[in-house]
């Protein structure tokens, strides 16, 4: 028997329709990339929004047609991205830390026809513009005042294009499962793949995001999202907050602490999110000036694992709540978020702290378990580690146009790429990549725990941990470490802070002191450029054993 319901199709258009219509006077802030602060409302985004459709029709753009933006987080960038997934067109988020080579592809593969593109940007988009043959027009992303002398054949201005509109536009009535968004993966190996999300995945997964225990966002919220739109949709914050009528404060092109400090401060942020290392930069900030946080209630930490330290930090010293997230841009891309369960509020702050540095507990929709290599599934005891597999309706079922085949297995779970434990309380914790899991005497050592504990010593300001080739154990870990400035350090002290807090075989059989770690573009150690880096490097223990 059928249900009865209406059938409502799950469309990104209602979520800023939602909020222009119920929370039309909440602000979205921006540090512009011009430079001043900037504030607009749902209301204007919502009418602007329709002003990008009605200028990209007047364009030629078709539902279906793959419009990009190369954009910090602003205003405007909301503007362009409502518009086009409100036109029926897909928004595909470049990302501007990628070789120019990959931007090539990417571009090329996923048929841009028109691209928005930021200030900062132009230079990029100029120098490859001649191997994009498809993109039949550029806009860039501020006003008349402005726009720079740019070799972009057909540039426009955003604000005069827009401003050329009446708004009088009605979002187009696509199917849900229709494609809206398009977000490559920065695979380390092979070309990137495209995630291909639908309107039904972005409305569900925003849904998923607000629950309680996920991101929770209030229409009392002010929400700075630090994570790019450009990274996994930013969380799917530029979705969740219009869906509540939170605020939003995007910081545009500065991420420095000192940048990141006066947005969070003089908008009264309660809610950020963003990857370890923005929140290094604002730490040490924060260190060094004495200025405090009062009005932030919660800060989110994924994308690499989060410290301890850091944790600790942000719970004892700010009294800020850490919610330790997971996920991947296949995942659209929460899949797990740290937050406590009811009977642990009464745990002293330490245990607490035990259960947040786990990466935390499935998002409803999100199906998790581990697998061993014979794809037969682990306990949840929190020691045994496997591969760890997922399924949902925010989760990717291909590639765009096929590529990398097949990617679930015969009961449609996806192999994420990562090693971890769950525990019987349901609490995940990632080990590792499974390419950078080091295997020692046929025992897996997790590389992320012991970066994470050495990034705890006070003169460490970044740690990455890699394999070197051994003869005996076939891999022992070496530690790579870069301290902070002004900083000194002998292995044998970073070692003896790290003596007794790891087993003892997985103690790194070397420091290696460097100057910087090479990150990829969204932000991740770049474990095969260290591997490249050091694979000549003799472990001292080798030589021993040899
Ligand atoms: P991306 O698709 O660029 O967001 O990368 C997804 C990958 O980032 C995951 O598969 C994990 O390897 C890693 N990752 C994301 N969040 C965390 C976290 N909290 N701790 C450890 N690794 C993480």
């Amino acid at each position: 028997m059928k249900g009865l319901m209406q059938n409502w199709p799950l469309r990104v258009s209602s979520i800023i329709d939602h909020a222009a219509r119920f929370h039309g006077e909440r602000e979205v802030v921006t540090r512009s990339v011009e430079g001043p602060i900037v504030r607009t409302t749902y209301k204007a985004i919502h009418l602007r929004a329709r002003k990008v459709a009605q200028a990209l029709t007047r364009l030629g753009i078709k539902e279906g047609d793959v419009v990009a933006t190369m954009a910090w987080n602003t205003g405007r960038h909301m503007e362009a991205w409502y518009g086009i997934m409100g036109m029926g067109a897909v928004c595909h988020t470049l990302n501007p830390r990628l070789f120019a080579e990959q931007l090539v592809y990417i571009v090329n593969h996923a048929d841009d026809k028109v691209i928005f593109v930021d200030l900062t940007f132009v230079p990029i988009l100029e120098a490859i513009q001649d191997k994009l043959p498809n993109v039949k027009a550029y806009v860039v992303m501020t006003d008349r005042a402005h726009m720079p002398a740019t070799k972009l054949k057909g540039a426009l201005c955003f604000e005069e294009i827009v401003e050329a509109e009446n708004g009088e536009f009605k979002w187009a009535e696509v199917d849900e499962n229709a494609a809206c968004g398009l977000c490559y993966t920065s695979g380390t190996t092979g070309n990137p793949k495209g995630v291909l999300y639908s309107h039904r995945s972005n409305v569900l997964h925003s849904m998923a995001a607000n629950m309680g225990d996920a991101l929770g966002l209030k229409s009392s919220d002010t929400i700075l999202p630090v994570v790019p739109m450009f990274h996994a949709n930013a969380w799917g914050i530029a979705f969740a907050a219009p869906a509540v009528g939170a605020k939003i404060v995007m910081p545009g092109a500065n991420m420095d602490g000192q940048s990141i400090y006066e947005l969070l401060d003089k908008e009264q942020v309660t809610v950020t999110a963003a990857v370890p290392t923005v929140w290094l930069m604002l730490l040490q900030y924060l260190e060094k000036t004495g200025a405090m946080l009062p009005k932030l209630d919660r800060v989110v930490i994924g994308g690499s694992a989060a410290p301890r330290s850091m944790i600790e930090i942000f719970e004892k010293k700010y009294d800020v709540k850490v919610f330790h997230a997971w996920g991947m841009t296949e995942m659209s891309p929460m899949g797990t978020l740290g937050a406590l369960k009811g009977d642990m509020a009464d745990l002293p702050l330490e245990k607490q702290i035990d259960v947040k540095v786990k990466q935390g507990r499935a998002i409803y929709t999100v199906e998790m378990k581990i697998t061993d290599d014979d794809g037969k599934e682990l306990p949840s005891d929190g020691k045994a580690f496997g591969h760890l597999m997922v399924r949902g309706p925010a989760i990717a079922g291909a590639y765009l146009k096929g590529e990398g085949g097949n990617i679930l297995d015969k009961d449609g779970w996806f192999d994420t790429g990562d090693v971890a434990t769950i525990d019987e309380s349901g609490y995940m914790q990632i080990t590792d990549r499974a390419k950078d899991v080091i295997k020692s005497g046929g025992e897996w050592i997790s590389s992320i725990e012991i970066e994470n504990l050495a990034v705890g010593h006070p003169k460490v300001a970044e740690a990455a941990v890699i394999g070197i080739a051994h003869p005996k154990w076939d891999e022992r870990p070496l530690l790579i470490v870069v301290l902070k400035e002004g900083q000194s350090a002998t292995k044998e002290e970073i070692l003896h802070y790290m003596d007794g807090k790891i087993a003892k075989w997985w103690m790194p059989d070397d420091v290696a002191f460097i100057d910087e770690i090479p990150h990829t573009a969204t932000g991740k150690i770049q474990k095969l450029a260290l591997r490249e880096k050091f694979k000549s490097y003799k472990l001292p223990t080798a030589t021993a054993a040899e």
